[in-house]
């Protein structure tokens, strides 16, 4: 069976057409700028030399209508026709207490996922607007909800509440989700199928170090604990999120700086994290690395405190599952920088860690990073959310039969 993978963003749709049984992507692409001006299609197939349209995308209706062309296009397309498509992936943010693995999609679906958009007001509802564009152009082809939330709805309550008063948890559900989670759950399987290991009865550290960053604690095969919170706001020091912060801070800067709450919410998100440290500087890892090899005072700073956050939430999550077998790294800086591989184990010693520098210098593949005496193994392994939304979608789509 193929799957289309969709992942809706506000103004952008990205997706793979991916083959649920070898596993292969036939053809992926994304749209960009729906909705403003400019709007394009990159699309590439099979090997084949990717092409790039302009053309006008009104919205995600548009949008997908010109991917399903694009599709079974006779030049650039790899189907004969849209039936060879079994079911569609949707990528969907925040699934609250409600979902903890993969839904067909329904109405009712759609109605408990819209009654989840305060918690996700930038994801969620876009999300939704791929569901309803891919309803209306495939009405009898299943959809299937995957969401970010879903794998850590395992968490125990001790790591799931706040410290507040128990009736903000009753009333309003306040309290930890965690995001990533298609991603940890794929490494962590991964990293036990690479190691030829037992899944159920390792304890792993998922490091997702992206633009947006996560960790989590898989005790035999479940989350136990995450460092997102309600919101993707919370744990480490991201691109331009904050993570951790003492929540007075919002009150006294609302006084100091004449600012409402929303306006210092905003620049939790938006402008603080890597960007905020350096003082406006740059968000992509590659030049915040580039100035820091400059000697840049702003560019070490920053990266001293966002490598010492890392080590010091592998430390909390050792403590969690009383030890550690396996600790991954995975998107695109973890996947990629040595630089921060090597320096958060320089934290790790305590554990018996020990790097291979050799090793250390791989980029963007499954791989060993420990040396061979090391008491746990650290591994690079590259995500792949897609592969794992269309695993669950088959597991879905064939338990309706
Ligand atoms: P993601 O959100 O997973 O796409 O990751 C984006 C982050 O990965 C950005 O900060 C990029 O600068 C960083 N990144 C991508 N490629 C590399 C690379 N080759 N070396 C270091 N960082 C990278």
């Amino acid at each position: 069976m193929k799957v289309l993978v969709i992942n809706c963003g506000s103004s952008s749709l990205k997706f793979q057409l991916i083959d649920s049984i070898t596993e292969e992507t036939a053809a992926k692409g994304i749209c960009e700028r729906i909705g403003i001006e400019g709007s394009r299609l990159v699309f590439e197939a099979d090997g084949r030399e990717k092409t790039v349209t302009e053309i006008p995308m009104d919205d995600h209706l548009k949008a997908v209508q010109l991917v399903l062309e694009a599709l079974i296009d006779p030049v650039k397309g790899v189907l004969k026709h849209l039936d060879e498509i079994g079911a569609v992936g949707h990528r969907l943010v925040h699934g609250g207490e409600k979902f903890a693995g993969a839904v067909l999609i329904t109405d009712e679906v759609i109605e408990a996922t819209e009654a989840c958009n305060d918690l996700a007001p930038l994801h969620n509802p876009a999300n939704l607007t791929g569901v309803r564009a891919c309803r209306e152009l495939m009405p009898a082809t299943p959809m299937v909800g995957v969401y970010d939330t879903a794998f850590h709805q395992t968490m125990p309550e001790e790591a799931y509440l706040y410290g507040l008063p128990y009736e903000y948890y009753e009333k309003y559900r306040i309290r930890r989700y965690g995001f990533h989670g298609t991603s940890h759950a794929y490494v962590s399987r991964r990293a036990a199928e690479f190691l030829n290991k037992d899944y159920d009865s390792l304890k792993i550290i998922v490091c997702h170090l992206g633009n947006g960053a996560s960790i989590t604690a898989v005790k035999n095969g479940k989350s136990v604990d995450t460092s997102m919170g309600m919101t993707p706001l919370e744990g480490l020091i991201m691109g331009t999120r904050s993570g951790d912060i003492d929540p007075a801070i919002i009150e006294y800067l609302t006084e100091k700086e004449d600012k409402t709450v929303s306006e210092i919410i905003e620049i939790l998100n938006k402008k603080s994290g890597m960007v905020g440290m350096q003082d406006g500087g740059p968000s992509d890892f590659r030049d915040v690395s580039e100035a820091y090899k400059a000697g840049r005072p702003e560019a070490v700073r920053t990266l001293k405190a966002y490598i010492y956050r890392i080590a010091k939430y592998i430390g909390a999550y050792t403590a969690a599952m009383n030890g550690v077998d396996v600790i991954c790294f995975t998107a695109g800086i973890g996947e990629n920088s040595s630089f921060v591989r090597e320096h958060v184990a320089d934290y790790l010693g305590y554990l018996g860690i020990e790097i291979d520098q050799e090793a250390n210098g791989v980029r963007g593949k499954d791989k060993i990073i420990s040396t061979a005496g090391s008491k746990v193994t650290v591994m690079v392994i590259p995500t792949n959310e897609e592969l794992m939304i269309a695993r669950d979608t088959k597991m879905v789509v064939e338990g309706m039969s």
